[in-house]
Order: structure tokens, then C-alpha cells, then sequence
């Protein structure tokens, strides 16, 4: 199973970049560190000119989506993005591997932060959308603007994050768990 995922990713990013690096990639390749990797998501931080980034790579059935936390990586179109493909594919086995924990894993209270790492709240949205609650009436329940829901939410996949985005996620995943079912049942 983890090798497939791992297959898949070397496949994709081979695909999608170039083996020669650009030249501002250069002085990035190999320099990441925490480096993990989550099914088809790899993540590294690497230490740029502006501070510290987080860089991610993420495979999808729609395609690849790269993301980096640094002035001019929201998209994923930066060097840092570039530099963390060939470092993969350089070394894959120095990404750590890293399960995602599932509601049942969660036994105590240092689980939790394991446990929401392991999803975005876009995700979770989406999945509350599935059930039938749209974000704008989420957001009005829980007493938040939907402006501001929809920062949080689109921050997190730049790799800015918001001290209320893990408060935000447990809200999501209660109201999945006690009002998702009765609905997805139904
Ligand atoms: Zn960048």
C-alpha cells in the first residue's frame, strides 16, 4: 500500500519536473529538513531568504499540487517546489513516512494534534458539504464570519495557519461525527 503511494509519486514528479534544476532551484536541492511524507503528500521545510518555508507536494487523482509557504510560492510555481521534486526523488526513503491517525487512534490529548495534521479543513468542509451543510451555514452555527472561514481555509493550503485552524477542524469533525451520520443515513 505505502509503495504504491510512494510509486505514484515518483512517477508524477518525474512527469512534472524537470531532472536539470533551474538555477535558483539549485541551491535548494538537498537542503530541506523535517521532511516527511503522508500517502501521496510529501512536506520540508527548508530555510529560504525571507525566513523559513514549508513546502509541500501533493499527488492527486486530478493531478499534482505544490504549494510553499513563501512570497511568491501560493500556487506552487516557486523554486523551493522545483528544489523539494528532485530532493524527493533524489532520496525518497529520507521522507519520513508518516500515518495518518484516525479518530479511533485518538486515546489522549497529545493524539489530537497527529489526528488533525493528517487532514485540511477544505477537505473537511467538503465533506460537510456531501452531508449537506454548506460552509456558509457551518460558519454561521459556529458563530464565525464566512470570510474568515474561508481565510483559514485557504491558508492552510499555503502553509499560513491560523491559531484558530485547529479549534476550526475539531468543530468540523463534531459536527461529521454527531450530525453526519443521521444526515448520510437518511
Ligand atoms: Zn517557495
Amino acid at each position: 500500500m505505502a509503495d504504491a503511494d510512494l510509486d505514484l509519486l515518483q512517477t508524477a514528479l518525474k512527469h512534472h519536473w524537470s531532472w536539470v534544476p533551474s538555477k535558483k532551484a539549485k541551491g535548494y536541492v538537498n537542503a530541506f529538513f523535517a521532511a516527511q511524507r503522508r500517502g501521496t503528500t510529501i512536506t520540508a521545510k527548508v530555510v529560504g531568504n525571507h525566513g523559513t518555508y514549508t513546502v509541500s507536494i501533493q499527488v492527486e487523482p486530478q493531478g499534482v499540487r505544490s504549494a510553499c509557504s513563501c512570497y511568491i510560492g501560493k500556487h506552487g510555481h516557486c523554486h523551493h517546489c522545483e528544489a523539494l521534486a528532485l530532493t524527493f526523488l533524489a532520496a525518497p526513503s529520507a521522507f519520513k513516512a508518516v500515518k495518518t491517525k484516525q479518530a479511533k487512534d485518538v486515546h489522549q490529548l497529545t493524539d489530537i494534534r497527529a489526528y488533525l495534521d493528517g487532514v485540511t479543513l477544505d477537505a473537511l468542509l467538503t465533506q460537510l458539504k456531501t452531508k449537506g451543510m454548506t460552509q456558509k451555514a457551518f460558519a454561521e452555527q459556529i458563530g464565525m464570519n464566512t470570510r474568515h472561514l474561508a481565510a483559514i481555509k485557504a491558508s492552510e493550503l499555503h502553509h499560513h495557519y491560523f491559531n484558530e485552524l485547529g479549534a476550526t477542524k475539531l468543530a468540523c469533525l463534531w459536527v461529521l461525527e454527531h450530525l453526519g451520520k443521521a444526515k448520510g443515513k437518511a
